[in-house]
C-alpha cells in the first residue's frame, strides 16, 4: 500500500450544517491528498434515519462547494463529481454483512428493547465496568433464527466480538493505541429498519473505496477498535488512521455553540472570506513549524503533513480569525474586491448613487488595509459615499477650537488655487496655509479630517482629500464650519 498514491475521504453526516470541525477534517483530508498526489473523496453518511434533517444534505453540499474543497471522484453530477451517498448503497452493506453472518462473525439478535433495558439495569446494579450485550441470541440455532424471521419478529444484526489479543490501532498522530477486546460490545451492524449503522457502512465503504488513510476527529477514536475488528473479520487490509485533535473554546472546554458560532455558513454570512476561513482552520492543530500564520491554499498544500498535526486540543481564537481575514483582504487585488464593494453598495442606503469603478478602486486602495470585513467599507468609511451628517463629538472637543473656522477659511483659499490636485498637492497647500497662519500642520490636519469625514480615524488625510476631490473637500469644509458650533 505504501507505494500507492493515497486515497482519503471526508465522510460527514448531514445533520443540518457543516461544523467548523468538519471543515477542518475536510481540509486536512484535502490537503493530504493534494500534497501527495492522492484522491479526495466525499461520502455522505446518512444511514441514521433518526437524525434525518430536511434540507441538510443540500445545505452541506452547498457549503462544501463554497469552500472549494471539491472531490476528485464520485458519481457524476453535471460536470462535477458528486458525493457517494450511503443511503443509495444499502445492498452493499447487506451483501457484506451476510458474509460475516456465514462466517459466524455476526448474528441476528431478536432481543426486545425491554429486555435490553433490563440487562442494562442489571449490569449497572452489578457495577460491571463495561455495559455490554450478553450474546443471548448468539446461541439461537439456525432454525430458530429462520423461524423468528419468518414469523416477522424484529431483529438487528450484531458483531460477534470474540476473545483474543488486544486490538492495536496505529495512529499517525497519536501513536499506537490499544484496546482490550473484552471492552468491545457486540455492536449493532444492521438496525431493525434494515439500515446499517455508521460502523458497518463506514468500514465497508472505506474498503470498497480503497481508502488508504482515515483522517477524522478524535471523537471517533473510541469507535476505531470496532472498525479494526471488522477489517479483521472481513479479512480486509486496515487503512492507516489519523485522529485529529479536539477543537476547544478559549476556556479549553469542547468547542460549543454556546460560546460562539460553529457552523461554517454562519462565518460565511458574517463576511469571512473562504480563503481566510481555510487559512484559520488549517492552523487548528497544524503548523508549518515556524511562526507563519498567513497562508494561501497552495502554500498549505505544499507544506501540509500529518506528522505536523498536534495531539493536544486546538483552541479556537476568534481574534486570530479576524486578523487572518483582515490580512487576506489586505493582500487581495483591489480589482478582485470591486465586485463585492459594488454589491455591498447595491444593498445599502447608497444604492441609488452611482460611483465610477475608478473612484471605488481608490476607496478600496485606501481602506483595504484597515478593515476586517468588506462591510467595513461602509461601516468605517461611509464618508466616501455621502458627506457626513454628524461629527464625532469627542474629536470636536479635542480638535475644534474657536479659531478653527478662521484657519479653515485660509486653508480653503489655498485649496482653491489647486487644479485637479493629487495628495501631495493637498499636502503642499495645507503646509503653506499652516505657515501663513504660523501654526503647526496638525492644527489643520485634524479639523480638516473631521470636516470631510465626520470622524477622527481613516486613511492618510491627503489620500482622503485626493479621493474626495477638491470641490467636494471645499464643500464639506464649508458645511462643517456652518454646522460645528463650539
Ligand atoms: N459520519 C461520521 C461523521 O459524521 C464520519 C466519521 C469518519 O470519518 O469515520 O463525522
Amino acid at each position: 500500500m505504501i507505494n500507492e498514491s493515497p486515497r482519503v475521504r471526508f465522510a460527514p453526516s448531514p445533520t443540518g450544517y457543516l461544523h467548523v470541525g468538519g471543515l477542518r477534517t475536510a481540509l486536512y483530508n484535502y490537503l493530504f491528498a493534494r500534497h501527495s498526489n492522492g484522491k479526495f473523496i466525499l461520502r455522505i453518511e446518512d444511514t441514521d434515519r433518526n437524525r434525518y434533517v430536511e434540507g441538510a444534505l443540500e445545505n452541506l453540499l452547498e457549503t462544501i462547494e463554497w469552500t472549494g474543497l471539491i472531490p476528485d471522484e464520485g458519481p457524476k453530477q453535471g460536470g462535477d463529481y458528486g458525493p457517494y451517498i450511503q443511503s443509495e448503497r444499502l445492498n452493499l452493506y447487506k451483501e457484506n454483512v451476510d458474509k460475516l453472518i456465514n462466517a459466524g462473525k455476526a448474528y441476528h439478535c431478536f432481543c426486545s428493547p425491554e429486555r435490553l433495558e433490563e440487562l442494562r439495569q442489571d449490569q449497572i446494579k452489578a457495577r460491571l465496568p463495561q455495559l455490554k450485550y450478553d450474546k443471548h441470541c448468539l446461541f439461537l440455532s439456525k432454525e430458530e433464527v429462520l423461524n423468528k424471521i419468518q414469523s416477522g419478529e424484529k431483529y438487528v444484526i450484531r458483531l460477534n466480538v470474540e476473545s483474543g489479543p488486544k486490538v492495536m490501532i496505529k495512529d499517525i498522530i497519536r501513536g499506537n493505541v490499544e484496546f482490550d477486546r473484552s471492552t468491545i460490545d457486540d455492536q449493532v451492524l444492521i438496525k431493525s429498519d434494515g439500515f446499517p449503522t455508521y460502523h458497518l457502512a463506514n468500514v465497508v465503504d472505506d474498503h470498497l473505496m480503497k481508502i488508504t488513510h482515515v483522517i477524522r476527529g478524535e471523537e471517533w477514536l473510541s469507535s476505531t477498535p470496532k472498525h479494526v475488528l471488522l477489517y479483521e473479520y472481513f479479512g480486509w487490509e486496515i487503512p492507516e488512521f489519523a485522529h485529529l485533535p479536539l477543537l476547544l473554546n478559549a476556556d479549553r472546554s469542547k468547542l460549543s455553540k454556546r460560546q460562539g458560532d460553529v457552523a461554517v455558513e454562519d462565518y460565511k454570512a458574517k463576511g469571512y472570506l473562504k480563503e481566510a476561513l481555510i487559512n484559520f482552520v488549517a492552523l487548528l492543530g497544524w503548523s508549518g513549524g515556524d511562526d507563519k500564520e498567513f497562508y494561501y491554499l497552495d502554500e498549505l498544500i505544499d507544506k501540509f503533513t500529518l506528522q505536523r498535526v498536534q495531539k493536544s486540543g486546538a483552541v479556537f481564537n476568534i481574534d486570530k480569525l479576524n486578523w487572518i481575514n483582515a490580512e487576506h483582504i489586505k493582500n487581495q487585488k483591489s480589482e478582485d474586491i470591486l465586485p463585492f464593494l459594488k454589491n455591498t453598495l447595491l444593498h445599502s442606503e447608497f444604492s441609488r448613487i452611482s460611483y465610477t469603478d475608478d473612484y471605488l478602486l481608490k476607496v478600496i486602495e485606501a481602506m483595504k488595509s484597515r478593515i476586517v470585513f468588506y462591510s467595513d467599507f461602509l461601516e468605517r468609511s461611509s464618508y466616501f459615499f455621502a458627506s457626513p451628517n454628524e461629527y464625532d463629538q469627542q474629536i470636536i472637543e479635542k480638535r475644534w477650537k474657536p479659531e478653527t473656522p478662521g484657519h479653515l477659511r485660509i486653508l480653503i483659499e489655498e485649496f482653491e488655487k489647486l487644479n485637479n490636485p493629487a495628495h501631495d498637492d493637498f499636502e503642499t497647500a495645507l503646509k503653506s496655509a499652516a505657515e501663513k497662519l504660523q501654526i503647526g500642520a496638525g492644527k489643520l490636519i485634524h479639523p480638516v479630517r473631521l470636516a470631510v469625514s465626520g470622524i477622527g480615524v481613516g486613511p492618510g488625510v491627503y489620500e482622503l482629500l485626493e479621493i474626495l476631490g477638491k470641490e467636494e473637500v471645499i464643500r464639506r469644509i464649508n458645511t462643517a464650519i456652518e454646522k460645528i458650533a463650539v
